[in-house]
């Protein structure tokens, strides 16, 4: 690592978030870890791996090459593209055995140029529902009756039926409700079309974590995997978030009052103050929404001073401190905690988009790979992840 900056990766964390995500469904409901973006910026393959050894059945991930990477790094768990790819790229799915969302009879139409009928290899998918998140997705009877006859073609196997929840993080559940019911509607025309399909599913982690009766055949699990939850609804199991980041001063420095920091002359020094430049900016995913927050320095909270630039921030220090302190921008110092629940509340949003932005030049550690290399069971362990233990 030649960068002072890094996050800190548990996967027993992970790990153990899945098994109580587990325990607490019930057994036949299968487990779809989802590692899209990065595994939520925690390392895909390293994420999908821990989920795996808590007993995963599935791996999601949003794009063709994220499932591409997943193959190339050997895991053989059957793998969900949750966005609709592209019917040229069928072959390239069909190579790497994976089991692509479908949302309409003008796509396999297409496809078909790419994918003969009838040839060997048999296409699996999983037709994805809009009810009322207005993402993606069949919305209306017609289109369904549409997809109906491509989806009974002896080389497509159906191997899934799925829609997901616009509000599972909202006290109201009356939308939620609606959109459940209409699923339910929908699960009929899929009943009555004859197609024989292996999992219908609708959850990610908050609505199977709060709703288990809607777990269905299967829950996609992402943000609770790595220990999120909203923070206003009570967490009916435990969960640990399972990345911490960490930095270290590169400068320090003694401001006279008047004197200015940052671009734009944005912070002022009130008074002789101490300063210091934390090498991490926008670049790394600390975004300019970010000013505003503290981070920890010597087991005391620090603000940031000014705004952020691209590749570094300054913080006002409680005193002067040396070069090549620690700093903490998420996890503990000293007693001291900043959690990813308050850094989501500062910019308004979730905590997986946090840990999702967190950028390709910041190292991943994984502190407990030893123990994980000791203790799981016999999956290898890419050669790179050694690498980046410190
Ligand atoms: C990202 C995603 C999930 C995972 O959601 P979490 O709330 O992070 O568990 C599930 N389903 C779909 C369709 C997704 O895009």
């Amino acid at each position: 690592m030649l960068r002072d900056t890094w996050a800190e990766i548990s996967l027993s964390r992970i790990r153990e978030n899945m098994l109580n995500i587990r325990r607490s469904l019930p057994g036949s409901v299968k487990l779809m870890a989802v590692v899209k973006a990065n595994g939520y910026g925690h390392g895909d393959i390293e994420s999908a791996k821990a989920a795996m050894n808590a007993g995963a059945d599935y791996l999601a991930v949003a794009y063709l090459e994220e499932a591409v990477r997943l193959r190339d790094a050997g895991l053989q768990l059957p793998i969900l593209v949750l966005t609709p790819i592209r019917p040229e790229h069928v072959p390239l799915a069909l190579k790497h055995d994976l089991s692509l969302t479908v949302t309409s009879a003008k796509w396999f139409c297409e496809m078909r140029n790419f994918k003969p009928c009838g040839s060997a290899c048999k296409l699996r998918v999983h037709a994805k529902m809009d009810t009322g998140l207005g993402r993606i997705g069949i919305r209306t009877k017609q289109e369904w009756d549409e997809l109906v006859p491509w989806l009974h073609a002896e080389d497509v196997e159906m191997d899934g039926f799925y829609t997901h929840f616009a509000t599972a993080g909202q006290e109201d559940t009356r939308f939620l409700e609606q959109q459940a019911a209409r699923f339910l509607d929908m699960k009929e025309w899929a009943r009555a079309s004859g197609l024989a399909i292996r999992h219908y599913h609708c959850a990610g982690s908050v609505a199977a974590l709060r709703f288990p009766h809607l777990a269905m055949d299967m829950v996609r699990i992402g943000a609770a995997m790595y220990g999120f939850y909203p923070a206003k609804l009570a967490c009916p199991v435990k969960l640990e978030p399972a990345l911490s980041l960490h930095s270290r001063l590169i400068q320090v420095k003694k401001l006279a009052k008047g004197e200015y920091i940052g671009y734009d002359n944005s912070y002022q020094a009130k008074e002789e103050e101490w300063i210091g430049t934390v090498p991490i900016g926008y670049a790394d995913g600390w975004a300019q929404r970010m000013q505003g927050t503290d981070v920890l320095i010597g087991g005391r909270r620090a603000p940031i001073a000014g705004k952020i630039s691209m590749d570094q921030l300054m913080i006002k220090l409680p005193g002067p401190f040396a070069e090549g302190t620690p700093v903490t921008l998420i996890g503990t110092q000293g007693g001291k905690r900043i959690t990813f629940a308050e850094l989501a509340a500062h910019i308004g949003s979730v905590a997986q988009e946090v840990s999702a932005s967190l950028g390709v030049r910041i190292t991943r550690t994984y502190k407990d790979i030893e123990e994980v290399r000791a203790k799981w069971d016999k999956t290898t362990w890419p050669d790179d992840i050694s690498q980046a233990v410190i």
